[in-house]
């Protein structure tokens, strides 16, 4: 993103963005611009929808306690949701805030939470998962809102499957053989990468996962990684040899 202006504060807001249609900021976008940041009316921010790219705008402060958002220019064209799907199982609190923050920082469209028989924290906050997701988009510069879905059963997630996708599994019992030639040995399609709960998967999932055509299992090395951290490293390899970090995307 070499032409990405990194200086301004930039805001997802829900409304529509168009030339000099004024947005109303909300009081803690206020608090964040204007007492946070310290900007002023002759100060830019960045906005963005998920639907009608990304906008330089202006402050104009009304009243004391209402700001508003003037669009000026477009300065990105929308863009797609990413195909790349991250299937997780629900984590406690703090590391599932962390885990939801950097898939979306790696490029996860889609966050799908797993149920599966080894979870620890089998109930999910939505309404959190989305501001999460929301805070990483708006930091990491993505133009299109990752989608937050609602929980579902290992069994119905693979009773479903889109064939037109492939399941990356990522297995903490697999043989340590290069997850790269792993991914890249097969016809490319879009990725669902599955991460296991804090307590790995049950021989019954796994042999439900291994039992599947469109499943193929890959291995993080030689350690036992947190379920956060394999989240961040898989995504890395996936984004790596198949994603979006190869020329071209
Ligand atoms: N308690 C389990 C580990 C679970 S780790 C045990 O001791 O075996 C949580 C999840 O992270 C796993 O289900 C898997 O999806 C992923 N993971 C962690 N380390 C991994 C590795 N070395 N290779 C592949 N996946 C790994």
């Amino acid at each position: 993103m070499p032409d990405h202006d990194f200086k301004s504060p930039r805001l997802f807001v829900s409304a529509d963005l168009a030339e000099a249609i004024a947005v109303e900021a909300s009081a803690d976008q206020l608090n964040y611009l204007l007492n946070v940041m310290r900007l002023g009316e002759t100060d830019a921010v960045l906005l963005f929808n998920g639907r009608d790219g990304e906008w330089r705008a202006r402050l104009h402060r009304e009243a004391k306690k209402r700001l508003l958002l003037v669009p000026e220019r477009r300065v990105r064209a929308q863009t797609p949701p990413s195909s790349l799907h991250y299937l997780f199982a629900p984590l406690k609190s703090a590391r599932l805030d962390y885990m939801v923050q950097k898939a979306v920082e790696m490029g996860a469209g889609v966050l799908q939470p797993v149920m599966m028989q080894h979870v620890q924290a089998p109930r999910l906050n939505r309404a959190r998962m989305e501001a999460n997701a929301l805070e990483a988009a708006e930091q990491c510069g993505i133009l299109s809102i990752p989608d937050c879905r609602e929980m579902i059963r290992l069994a119905d997630l693979l009773r479903d499957f889109d064939p037109a996708r492939r399941l990356v599994f990522c297995d903490e019992r697999a043989n340590e053989a290069s997850p790269i030639d792993a991914l890249r040995a097969e016809p490319r399609r879009p990725v669902s990468l599955l991460i296991g709960p804090e307590g790995g998967f049950s021989a019954e999932e796994r042999a439900l996962l291994q039992a599947c055509d469109f499943v193929t299992p890959i291995s993080l090395g030689p350690r036992i990684l947190r379920a956060d951290t394999a989240a961040v490293a898989a995504l890395a390899v996936v984004q790596a040899a198949v994603g979006d970090w190869r020329a071209g995307g």
